[in-house]
């Protein structure tokens, strides 16, 4: 079945028919989802629908974005959340010089503390790099040694994805694959091999074409699997078994 490696169903954007949109999943082959924590109040959010839905588990990680409430505090809080059930990775971490919400230094911080803090708990990672290609591999060939975990929405050149993929690390790719103008991820896609992607919707957001600017779900990874099959010559099928295989052994769910 399809696996979900990289969802946000706590956010507000599903209010309104989360319950019903969650309990059609496994009708539509969604067999397993990580609902992934990018603040501290979506952290708490992602260990509780994972306690409700069997087929959800949780990331639990502050995004480079948000490092600005992380502190002493609420970093021994965030320590406290893995002593929860099925939370499996750290994540989302990183650097995000796009939208450049923390300076740069904070967010290196915390990025790093939190690649430790993964090293303590042997956990995989969820990297979540927008803008800051050097950066983030830079930290990452210092402080990410022997992890392992998936580089999210990989929006990076082929030359990048083979460093990470030797690094022992898999590529998330979503909706964005599907986008007539991303050359650069269907290059991606077609140069690395299949057992070192992963599938992801990062929804609500990036939906595919030809969906692309509603909301996004899992739902739509039928859009991805197509495009992926296509890029690379194979059946849908192989690519969702593949897939699953590998965001399964990435996150050690049986
Ligand atoms: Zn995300």
């Amino acid at each position: 079945m399809i696996f979900d490696t990289h969802a946000h169903y706590d956010d507000e954007q599903f209010n309104e028919d989360r319950e019903e949109l969650l309990a059609s999943m496994r009708e539509c082959g969604i067999g397993t989802i990580i609902n992934v924590g990018a603040s501290l109040r979506g952290c708490r959010d992602s260990v509780t629908l994972a306690q409700t839905y069997p087929f959800i588990y949780a990331a639990v990680g502050v995004h480079p974005d948000h490092t600005g409430d992380l502190n002493e505090e609420s970093f021994s809080w965030l320590k406290k959340q893995f002593y929860e059930e099925k939370v499996v990775a750290v994540g989302e971490i990183g650097l995000d010089y796009y939208w450049d919400n923390e300076s740069h230094d904070i967010q290196k911080k915390w990025f790093i503390e939190q690649l430790n803090l993964a090293r303590e708990l042997n956990l995989p990672v969820i990297i979540h790099s927008r803008e800051a290609a050097a950066d983030t591999l830079e930290i990452m060939k210092k402080h990410a040694k022997g992890l392992r975990g998936i580089i999210h929405c990989f929006s990076y050149s082929k030359e990048m994805a083979r460093e990470y993929t030797k690094m022992g690390f898999y590529i998330g790719v979503g909706g964005v694959v599907t986008f007539k103008n991303a050359k650069k991820l269907k290059e991606v896609v077609e140069d690395i091999p299949l057992d070192k992607i992963v599938l992801e919707t990062d929804c609500p957001y990036l939906a595919p074409t030809p969906n692309r600017g509603k909301r996004n779900s899992s739902l739509n990874l039928p859009y991805v699997i197509e495009e992926i099959a296509r890029i690379k010559g194979i059946r849908e099928e192989a690519v969702i078994e593949q897939t699953e295989k590998n965001a399964k052994e990435v996150y050690c769910i049986k």
